[in-house]
């Protein structure tokens, strides 16, 4: 077993602090990876707080996760020693259902296995996330992360951005598409980013007036404050695609009176609690689709990688020591990150030495 040093949350109402626990043995099909950055998801604040009910605690959080390979088992062939490599939401799935079949991984109809808060396959044990100074993950789950791309900043891409890829590509978001993005967070700002990148009109929905300037940078072509009627109302019937990334119940009419003939609103944001019934009459008269999505599948988190390489995309962070991360839990309550934490593990590393 490997001693790792993480932090955890120990109930719902406590703060994390440092937490020792054993990962397994690399395995023949194996990649340990010392980890280098993680972000902080919301879903990290929703599941440390039991907002989806059933966490188990202790747990480590953190799924977007960039390190070296430090170790890989003896049927390991597409990493070795010194690669940068990255994990994101999931360690493990079937493998044999029809959507890990077609490389969803994440609807596996078996059940797939989230890097925390899952049960581990080889273990029986909670599989425990990227807080934490190491992880063993089997090589299928293992993404690549180009050496182009900053690790730290690179480190939001393995969920933000591939929870906002994942629908953008699937709904075949391009060129002449208006594509709206609700909240400006983690998901929201790599939405403007990506969808502005593969060609559509991005407006970008917020109630944050003073995240309008960043928006422009980001990539969004026009910025509505969605707290005011009038501007919202500009903007009926026009939208192909709007994607909504708020962590918090509110209105879907606001949103679907946006929506052309056939367009769609797709939901990523989780909220604990569910928002209020949307109006049918909505959806009826203009055939439009009320959807969800979730993160993303392995190859395709790969492609959404590369393409962030290609086009010298990252999310923009700003990097915390492990010590700050309750802090940064009640900023992000407050909508006041721009637009990603981080992690820098080595933090951990320096107070385990010190300590
Ligand atoms: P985040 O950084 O906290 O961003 C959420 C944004 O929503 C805020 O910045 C804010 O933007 C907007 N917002 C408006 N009203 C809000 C309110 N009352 N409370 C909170 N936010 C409000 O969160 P995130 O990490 O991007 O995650 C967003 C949601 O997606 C979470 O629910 C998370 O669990 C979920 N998620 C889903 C998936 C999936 O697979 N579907 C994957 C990852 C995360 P403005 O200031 O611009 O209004
Ligand atoms: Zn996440």
């Amino acid at each position: 077993m490997l001693k790792t040093q993480g932090y955890a949350a120990f109930s719902p109402t406590t703060p994390l602090g440092p937490h020792s626990f054993e990962r397994r043995e690399p395995g023949p099909q194996d990649v340990q990876i010392e980890i280098l950055f993680c972000g902080v998801c919301h879903s990290d604040l929703h599941t440390v707080r039991s907002e989806w009910a059933g966490t188990v605690y202790p747990m480590v959080p953190g799924h977007e996760i960039v390190g070296r390979v430090v170790k890989v088992g003896g049927e390991v062939s597409t990493f070795k020693v010194g690669d940068l490599a990255a994990v994101g939401c999931l360690v493990d799935s079937c493998q044999h259902c029809a959507s890990c079949a077609e490389g969803l991984e994440q609807y596996c109809e078996n059940g797939s296995t989230g890097t925390y808060g899952g049960v581990e396959k080889e273990t029986g044990r909670p599989t425990n996330g990227g807080y934490s100074d190491k992880i063993v993950v089997n090589e299928k789950f293992v993404l690549h992360v180009s050496d182009k791309l900053d690790p730290a900043a690179a480190a939001p891409l393995l969920c933000a951005g591939i929870t906002t890829w994942s629908p953008l590509r699937h709904w075949k978001i391009g060129k002449g598409h208006k594509v709206g993005v609700v909240g400006l967070g983690g998901l929201g700002h790599m939405a403007v980013k990506l969808a502005h990148a593969l060609g559509a009109h991005v407006v970008l929905f917020t109630t944050s007036p003073g995240k309008a300037e960043d928006a422009h940078r980001l990539g969004a072509d026009e910025v509505v404050i969605s707290k005011h009627p009038e501007e919202m109302a500009k903007h009926a019937n026009s939208f192909h695609f709007i994607l909504d990334t708020v962590a918090a119940p509110h209105s879907l009419d606001t949103f679907l009176e946006l929506l052309k003939r056939d367009g769609a609103l797709v939901l990523v944001g989780a909220p604990g609690e569910p928002h209020p019934s949307p109006a049918i009459f909505n959806l009826i008269l203009h055939r439009r689709t009320l959807a969800g999505s979730l993160i993303g599948g392995i190859a395709e988190t790969q492609e959404m990688l590369d393409f962030c390489a290609e086009h010298g995309i990252t999310s923009d962070v700003e990097i915390i020591p492990i010590q700050r991360i309750n802090e940064a839990y009640e900023r992000m309550l407050k909508g006041d990150v721009r637009y990603r934490f981080v992690i820098d593990l080595a933090s951990l590393r320096e107070a385990a030495t010190t300590a």
